[in-house]
């Protein structure tokens, strides 16, 4: 069995990053990302935290927004439209989850898709499903950065995708098809989850409920990736598959935390890096 590393993928991807910002930085450019967050969410300034501190460790410039809770759908909307004019901000994202007064989706559809280094924008998901070049929400895409680092194939392998939301499990499945992956994906209406996962030679699990996979309902020799992350009360974190069992039977499998957490960050470091080459191929 093989624990897939990803803080030290990520790590060599980070030092991959900064050589090319470096680059860059001679000829004149240095790429630029802007962070939209509202309101007062621990979790969600720690994020932001990290994805500040990681930009700077790479060179890439830096900018939050920082708006209260009570901020209306309307100036964040002129924010948007402020930021996508910006020539010296390449990358915008909005820190989710937003307050229930706003909009979400008409918030994300304003960010220009030339600057959505989330891959959120329905214009990129539309390009990814249909195997296009566009930017890819940033879980999933380092989840096949691992596959591609670990050789791990994936033409004509049964995958098993459990958790179907925008930014994780439906990404996933489009990525995993344009590799030519047999997918199935599950989500909370699923009948009998075990009946999907246990054919998968790959099982992809991004829920967020500790113990939802056991080794019961793995193939022997499976691979695993596990992107959930859960706070038990004890202030443990850990992810959504039972790790110590679990890895008995698989022949990779990721860590919580160590394991795709790291990768997540890396890539929103790559997509700004490639949205900032776009603008320099553009000129303008
Ligand atoms: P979400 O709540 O938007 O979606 C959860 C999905 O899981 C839904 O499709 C839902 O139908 C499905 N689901 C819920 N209960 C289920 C069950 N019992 N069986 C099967 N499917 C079930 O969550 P999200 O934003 O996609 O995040 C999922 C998890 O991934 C969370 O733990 C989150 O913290 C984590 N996450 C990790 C990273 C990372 O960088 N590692 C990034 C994003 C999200």
């Amino acid at each position: 069995m093989t624990i897939i590393d990803g803080k030290k993928l990520s790590q060599k991807i980070r030092e991959e990053i900064k050589v090319e910002v470096n680059e860059m930085k001679k000829e004149g450019l240095t790429p630029g990302l802007a962070v939209i967050l509202v309101g007062n969410d621990p979790a969600s300034q720690t994020y932001v935290k990290m994805k500040k501190n990681t930009s700077a460790e790479v060179g890439i410039y830096s900018v939050v927004h920082e708006f209260p809770e009570t901020i209306s759908e309307k100036e964040l909307l002129s924010t948007i439209d402020m930021i996508n004019e910006n020539p010296n901000i390449h990358g915008l994202l909005i820190q989710l989850p937003l307050p229930k007064h706003i909009d979400t989706t008409k918030i994300l559809e304003r960010v220009s898709p030339a600057k959505d280094v989330d891959g959120f924008h329905p214009y990129n998901m539309g390009r990814l499903v249909e195997g296009l070049e566009s930017f890819v929400p940033c879980t999933p895409l380092g989840v096949m950065e691992m596959f591609k680092e670990y050789k791990i194939d994936l033409y004509g392998k049964d995958v098993c995708v459990v958790g179907a939301s925008n930014i994780v499990g439906k990404p996933m499945w489009a990525l995993l098809v344009n590799e030519m992956a047999t997918v199935d994906i599950c989500h909370i209406a699923t009948k009998d989850l075990k009946e999907h996962t246990k054919r998968a030679d790959i099982v992809v699990v991004g829920v967020g409920k500790p113990n939802l996979i056991t080794a019961d309902m793995v193939k022997e020799g499976a691979v695993v990736i596990d992107i959930g992350i859960n706070r038990l009360d004890n202030g443990k974190l850990v992810g959504d598959v039972d790790f110590e069992n679990v890895s008995k039977k698989a022949s990779f499998i990721t860590p919580v935390p160590g394991g795709v957490g790291p990768m997540t960050i890396a890539m929103l470091l790559k997509n700004t890096l490639k949205a900032a080459r776009n603008f320099a191929k553009k000129g303008s």
